[in-house]
């Protein structure tokens, strides 16, 4: 199993679309393992996008990852980082698939609702730069054994 740190940006919370992208999430069969809201400060930011350091569109990026409260979880799945991000859609809002996240909702090149962890080392990273360990939760999902077929003892 695998985990992803997922951030609903400042606008997915000033549209009122928290409850519907964090359903999608749930609807899929992903497990929440952790979430709160919080606001990111600008040290945060700097360093969540420091991979953008030299674009032109860093420090508006910054600015408006720090304006407003955002939402962070963790969430746990098998091959979620992949399909989190598939669920997201293309970065540019306009150009992702409709049926995504930011093709069904968003259509700035930067406001686009959501962050998603691109890699396993990058989720690994990400989670433990915005959660502490006893924020994470272990649990069993009641639905488990009906989101994978686990009747072979694999997860398929
Ligand atoms: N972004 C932007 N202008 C650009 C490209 C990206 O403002 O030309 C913002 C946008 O909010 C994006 C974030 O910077 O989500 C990080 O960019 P990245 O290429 O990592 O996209 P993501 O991984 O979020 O799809
Ligand atoms: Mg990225």
């Amino acid at each position: 199993m695998e985990k992803t740190l997922i951030i609903l940006k400042p606008d997915a919370l000033q549209r009122r679309l928290l409850g519907k992208i964090i359903s999608r999430f749930e609807e899929k069969g992903f497990q929440i393992i952790g979430l709160k809201m919080i606001q990111i400060s600008e040290t945060m930011a700097r360093q969540h996008y420091a991979e953008h350091e030299s674009k032109d569109f860093f420090e508006p990026l910054v600015k408006y990852t720090t304006s407003a409260p955002v939402i962070v979880m963790v969430l746990k799945g098998k091959n979620i980082v992949e399909i989190a991000r598939k669920m997201m859609g293309a970065t540019f809002g306009f150009r992702a698939e409709p049926g995504t996240i930011r093709g069904d909702y968003a259509v700035s090149n930067r406001f686009n609702l959501i962050h998603g962890s691109d890699s396993s080392a990058a989720a690994e990273r990400e989670i433990a730069a915005f959660f502490h360990k006893g924020e994470l939760f272990e649990y069993q999902p009641a639905d488990f054994s009906w989101i994978y077929d686990l009747s072979t003892g694999n997860i398929i």
